[in-house]
């Protein structure tokens, strides 16, 4: 059988699209966040909606699993190949077709990086507001199944917010076109949300359409540390009130992911004097050059004066502003410095984060007093992320126990950007009631009958 599927898609794709053996590349082993090394039995590498759709209809006859592969910068498994599967690669799908002006629309492939996407809205003289750490690498089709969250979801939303259609193809290789422009279209349901967010396992986005925003003139960041988590949230209703939709990012840093990243990354310095009890990083991006900055450094000096901050600093420069954000992005640098991590994006209420964290660092280090527990994230968007580091393989059940079984009782989720993949699929249901995991299986039922796509991921 296995034979069978190889000969029938060179004979369909070609063999230069349809690698075997030893032509495999390793990054289709395993996404960024593990160690999987799968053994496809082929990758695939189409260049066209009918190539995608061709390899589908193929897989769906012989009944082989197959799985869509985009940048590999996931961090739940969703991309892990399954051994003796097809894994489809959307590389070569890569480019902007359209940038439309007057709608305010860019049309891409799927497999078009986020940051070539960012680049040409920049160009336009518009903005692409979606941001993360990986944008390099990730691409849109990735960013769209994950429904990536990122930097800047507190002021204008998650990957589901920048999309206005798709052209996605379904597990029997049909391809459902829905190139839709328009803003507002209540014709019927809005079947492109179904596939935002199903991590591959509903259909493979090949096109979308992507929504653009007027591209802001000022972007000022600032440092501020806070005695307490408690501090810092006051600090962040204050920011949010004052500067209105300026607020573009609030990400916040405990002290020893703070400390840990300003001994690690080069060329950066410790931001603040003195160590403090919560940090935060925001950005505020507006239309008004001067006032913009004035406003950021107006509200910061209140909040000073009234002791709710210890002490802050505003970049004075586009370079020093980078710096600072190298620092909150410095998560991308864990593999070099500590090797593999356990990375978790959970999310609750924002005010029950600080003593969550500290609940959660005291039963680590006690459990675990070698491991490297860092805690930092998106707390406008209350969604906070925990790295684990140093660690045996073998404690990882017992540590997403630990996790989710803390997440589950403050009642909040196992995955606030990331997704499920095959990591959390055990906890699902500490998040989604028996109903609504019920409707998803039937979702996954009616469109994937013969569970061939992504099967073992999210729900299937
Ligand atoms: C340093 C770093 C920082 C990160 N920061 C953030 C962050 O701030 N916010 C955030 O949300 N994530 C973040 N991530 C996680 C990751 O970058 C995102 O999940 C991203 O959206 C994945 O895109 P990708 O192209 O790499 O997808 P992949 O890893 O290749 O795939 C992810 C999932 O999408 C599916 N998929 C991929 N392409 C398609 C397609 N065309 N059609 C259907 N399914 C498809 C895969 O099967 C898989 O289930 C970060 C990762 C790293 C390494």
């Amino acid at each position: 059988m296995s034979e069978d599927i190889v000969a029938g898609l060179r004979a369909a794709l070609g063999d230069e699209r349809v690698l075997v053996g030893d032509r495999i590349p390793d990054r289709a082993r395993s996404d960024w966040s593990g160690d999987h090394k799968g053994r496809p039995l082929a990758v695939v590498r189409p260049e066209t909606t009918a190539h995608v759709s061709q390899t589908l209809a193929l897989c769906s006859a012989h009944g082989v699993p197959i799985v869509p592969q985009g940048g590999m910068t996931g961090l739940a498994g969703g991309a892990d190949p399954i051994d003796g599967g097809i894994a489809l690669s959307l590389e070569r799908m890569s480019g902007i077709e359209e940038l439309d002006p007057v709608m305010a629309t860019m049309t891409v492939l799927s497999g078009t990086p986020l940051e070539t996407v960012q680049k040409a809205a920049d160009d336009a003289g518009m903005m692409f507001p979606l941001d993360l750490g990986a944008r390099g690498s990730c691409t849109i089709g990735g960013n769209l199944s994950t429904n990536a969250g990122g930097n800047r979801v507190i002021r204008y939303g998650m990957a589901r917010d920048h999309v206005l259609g798709l052209e996605v193809v379904l597990p029997s290789g049909e391809v459902l076109s829905s190139l839709n422009k328009l803003v507002k279209n209540n014709a019927g349901y809005d079947l492109k949300q179904l596939f935002i967010g199903s991590e591959g396992t509903l259909g493979i986005i090949t096109r979308a359409v992507l929504r653009l925003q007027p591209k802001p003139v000022s972007s000022t960041s600032a440092i501020v540390g806070c005695r307490d988590f408690a501090a810092l949230l006051e600090v962040l209703r204050r920011t949010r009130a004052r500067l209105g939709p300026t607020l573009s990012a609030f990400e916040f840093m405990w002290p020893s992911f703070l400390d840990f990243m300003v001994e690690h990354i080069e060329g950066v310095q410790r931001p603040l004097a003195g160590r403090h009890g919560a940090y935060a990083l925001i950005e505020a991006s507006g239309f008004e050059m001067g006032k913009d900055r004035e406003q950021l450094e107006a509200c910061l000096g209140e909040l000073m004066a009234e002791g709710v901050i210890d002490d802050a600093v505003v970049a004075q420069s586009e370079r020093e502003s980078q710096t600072f954000w190298r620092i909150r992005e410095g998560v991308a640098e864990y593999p070099r410095i500590v090797g593999i991590t356990v990375p978790y994006d959970i999310g609750m209420q924002t005010g029950d984060i600080g003593t969550f964290v500290e609940a959660l660092e005291r039963t680590l280090n006690a459990r675990w007093p070698d491991a490297l527990v860092h805690f930092f994230g998106h707390i406008g968007d209350s969604n906070l992320h925990i790295v684990v580091g140093r660690l045996a393989r073998e404690n990882l059940g017992e540590l997403n126990d630990i996790v989710y079984g803390a997440v589950r009782a403050a009642g909040g989720t196992v995955s606030a950007e990331h997704g499920i993949g095959t990591h959390k699929k055990p906890y699902l249901g500490y998040t989604r009631s028996p109903g609504e995991l019920a409707l998803m299986l039937s979702i996954k039922r009616a469109l994937d009958p013969k569970n061939i796509l992504n099967p073992g991921k999210v729900i299937g």
